[in-house]
């Protein structure tokens, strides 16, 4: 099918290509030369903003870093709102259920369905087509892109209110965000008591212990020392956040949720957002006085 794609980023490119190698035809757009120029070369057309995207197919998908870049995309001047063939928006962003049902708002206005279908499985998992697609929205219009979004992953309908897919995905990266918060205080304790940390994530894998964090965050980017896991703390930062207020909003207890936001609002003041997310063990490193990594790293 004929699919528009806008932010073309960490997320964006691998899921922009698996949809050009599964047959579809894509026009795409970001900010960024950089980032279009690849899809580009594998035959997809240019546009010159999102408006020009949305004049030109009825499907937009979006991957976008914040929620006002998506509601700017979305509902803003130039935006996908004022395109003539447009009749569907499917934000592929972690952008939270309020803005998710602003946008949708919005769009209903002019007719236009939004589709939320924000992904967890990182960089990784965009690249290989192994993704959980969660999505929300009206029935018939979930229908028309299951297909395309299956080429991304695992397609999970949650609901069709606006919005529920992404509780779901905060849910999720809660969850995320915790083991790598926990992971890296429970490491930094056993270094700093003489463990070797390579032989404690074996351990923690093996056991009860395990979880993401472990079992992939740290083997590839913690202990050899990279920190280029492919997500940045300013977007591990906005979905922990995006949880507390979501929680907060719900009326549900979140006293962890609360907890691990601040280990991650210090992680973005110490070493900045555009780190990536592995850096939060280096913040933890810094109270403990030790390193995690393999012997002699820095
Ligand atoms: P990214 O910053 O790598 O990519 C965002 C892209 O959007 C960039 O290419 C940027 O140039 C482009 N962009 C910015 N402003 C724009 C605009 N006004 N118009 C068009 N393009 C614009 O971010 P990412 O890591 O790819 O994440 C994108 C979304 O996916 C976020 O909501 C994030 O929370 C979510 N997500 C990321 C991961 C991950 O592992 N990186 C995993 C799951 C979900």
């Amino acid at each position: 099918m004929d699919i528009g794609f806008i932010g073309l980023g960490n997320m964006g490119q691998p899921m922009a290509r698996r949809l050009i190698e599964a047959g579809h035809t894509l026009v795409v757009y970001d900010t960024r030369n950089d980032a279009v120029a690849p899809l580009v070369a594998l035959g997809a057309k240019l546009a010159s903003s999102p408006q020009d995207v949305a004049d030109r197919v009825e499907t937009v998908m979006a991957s976008l870093p914040s929620l006002q870049i998506s509601a700017k995309v979305a509902t803003g001047e130039g935006g996908v709102i004022h395109g003539k063939r447009i009749k569907r928006f499917v934000d592929l962003s972690t952008t939270g259920s309020r803005v998710a049902a602003e946008i949708s708002a919005a769009l209903a206005k002019k007719n236009i369905v939004q589709i939320d279908s924000p992904v967890s499985g990182g960089v990784g998992g965009a690249n290989k087509g192994t993704l959980a697609v969660m999505v929300s929205g009206p029935q018939a219009d979930i229908d028309v892109v299951k297909d395309a979004l299956s080429v991304f992953g695992k397609v999970f309908v949650i609901g069709h209110k606006p919005g529920m897919a992404q509780t779901m995905k905060l849910a999720n990266n809660f969850l995320s965000a915790t083991a790598m918060a926990a992971t890296s205080e429970a490491v930094a304790m056993g270094v700093k008591a003489g463990l070797d940390p390579a032989v404690m994530i074996d351990v923690i894998n093996a056991g009860s212990g395990r979880t993401t964090a472990s079992d992939g965050k740290f083997p590839q980017a913690v202990l050899p020392r990279t920190f280029n896991y492919g997500f940045t703390t300013a977007l591990m930062l906005k979905d922990v956040r995006l949880c507390v207020e979501e929680s907060k909003t719900l009326g549900t207890p979140n006293d962890v949720m609360s907890a691990v936001l601040d280990q991650w609002e210090l992680t973005n003041t110490e070493f900045g957002g555009d780190t990536d997310f592995t850096a939060i063990v280096k913040m933890i490193e810094r109270r403990a006085g030790v390193i995690v990594g393999k012997a002699g790293s820095k």
